[in-house]
């Protein structure tokens, strides 16, 4: 085994290295509307490329459409099947309202000791970690056991259709490891007198459903001749905004609160009431309980009407709705068939676009992250839940190739999350989560990889 207090030092030291490759990573602009030709990550995918190469290690890119390269990297080790993939995506999502930010969006700005910038923290922070890790290896002569990837995706915020979702169907070889570690979890959370990690093991369902609402067209000077399907769409919302959803606690994270003194065991019939509680000291771990305990259906885009003299006869609806890992097909049915009631002229379908998913919390992987966490962190009284996360990331399609993924970045428990803004504005990495998440990615290669 290397000496990692020594390498965990040099990290220390490298702090400016370090920085500099999250700040040229984010002023590539490789922003993603969802809308062909964009993304452009191919620059990102050869800058990371040209940082590996540097120190000898070999990469290639492979795309669905050259500007929308994939980089997979590799260091071999003694035997070449793959042990470990790091993980992570090069696409960043669009900047809205570039006035409101405090530093421009791909200016990289440091201050307040962390690094200012869309993709800052979602995803280049954890991009820069893993592949200053690889770096890192190299340049202490540590030769590995098993083979080492790692695989930077394009096109994560909008699919995944030209990057980890067309690698799992088109070269799932290059991608074929026990275990993954990628971004959607690692949260840092202090409560109840200690340090708690939430290791993502699992994602809600992500689907779009599609309501079309029918009425009966006529000249707006003689509306009673017509229906005006505006007032069907307005009954519509309102049912929608006064839906209760089924409460249920069956997701793993409710059998761990009592690591955040919540002493109650968690039922349907409770959770409202502790998460009225957790609400006071802790806003963000109950807006997650809270997702955790309940589908969501929210209104997000509506379209229709011809002309201004025109009583509408189709107005679409558009809604994201996200679903529990047992909440299947014909529940979801069952409920939007209960919103809509007696409505008439109201249709829908549902776009299926991530599938709930999950990985077992209890895995070789898992101890290995802690581990590392423990030793990179100097820390002996970190605990640990299993957390399924309210997004979707790439895990999605890693998990399906019996590839144990979860998601933990690395986050330095002094470092707010709350200051990561994924997607927001003045999305940031704080400074002091880009070297301790950099210690923990070479511990864990380290360790599951295996050293000579
Ligand atoms: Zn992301």
């Amino acid at each position: 085994m290397p000496d990692l207090k020594a390498i965990f030092a040099q990290i220390d030291a490298m702090e400016d290295e370090i920085v500099a490759v999250e700040q040229d990573l984010v002023r590539i602009p490789s922003v993603n509307t969802g809308t062909m030709p964009t993304g452009g990550e191919t620059p990102v995918a050869e800058y990371v490329r040209d940082f590996l190469a540097a120190d000898g290690i070999e990469s290639e890119i492979l795309s669905r459409v050259p500007e929308r390269g994939n980089i997979i990297a590799r260091i071999e080790g003694e035997n070449t099947d793959a042990r470990l993939m790091f993980m992570s995506h090069t696409d960043v999502v669009p900047t809205e309202e570039v006035e409101k930010w405090t530093y421009p969006p791909f200016s990289a700005t440091i201050a307040n000791e962390r690094v200012y910038g869309r993709g800052a923290s979602d995803c280049k922070a954890l991009l820069t970690c893993q592949m200053m890790a690889m770096r890192l290896l190299k340049r202490n002569g540590i030769e590995l056991e098993h083979s080492l990837i790692l695989c930077s995706g394009a096109d994560e915020e909008h699919g995944g259709r030209y990057g980890f979702g067309w690698l799992a169907d088109n070269h799932p070889e290059k991608i074929a490891a026990p275990f993954a570690v990628n971004e959607g979890g690692g949260t840092p959370i202090e409560a109840a007198g200690g340090l708690t990690y939430l290791l993502g093991v699992g994602e809600k369902g992500r689907l779009q459903v599609e309501f079309e609402i029918r009425g009966v067209s006529s000249h707006a000077s003689v509306p009673w001749q017509g229906t005006n399907a505006l007032y069907r769409l307005s009954n519509l919302l309102e049912r929608i905004e006064g839906y209760e959803a089924e409460l249920d606690t069956s997701t793993s994270l409710f059998s761990h609160l009592s690591n955040f003194a919540i002493e109650h065991k968690p039922s349907a019939e409770n959770v409202e009431e502790i998460i009225d509680e957790v609400q006071r000291d802790n806003p963000r771990f109950a807006s997650m309980l809270r997702a955790l305990s309940r589908m969501t259906v929210t209104p997000t885009m509506i379209n229709g009407g011809v002309k201004s003299n025109s009583v509408p006869e189709v107005i679409n609806l558009t809604a994201d709705v996200r679903t529990l890992p047992h909440q299947d097909d014909d529940y979801l049915r069952g409920e939007l068939d209960s919103i809509i009631g007696d409505i008439p002229g109201v249709t829908y379908d549902i776009d299926y676009m991530a599938e709930p998913n999950a990985s077992d919390f209890e895995t070789e992987l898992a101890d290995h992250i802690k581990a590392a966490t423990a030793l990179a962190l100097e820390r002996d009284d970190i605990s640990w839940v299993p957390a399924i996360s309210t997004g979707f990331t790439d895990s999605r399609f890693t998990r399906p190739l019996n590839i144990v993924t979860y998601g933990f970045s690395g986050s330095h428990p002094d470092d707010d999350p709350m200051l990561g803004r994924a997607h927001g504005t003045d999305e940031s990495a704080g400074i002091r989560s880009l070297i301790s998440g950099t210690k923990i990615m070479l511990a864990l290669a380290c360790s599951i990889c295996g050293t000579k």
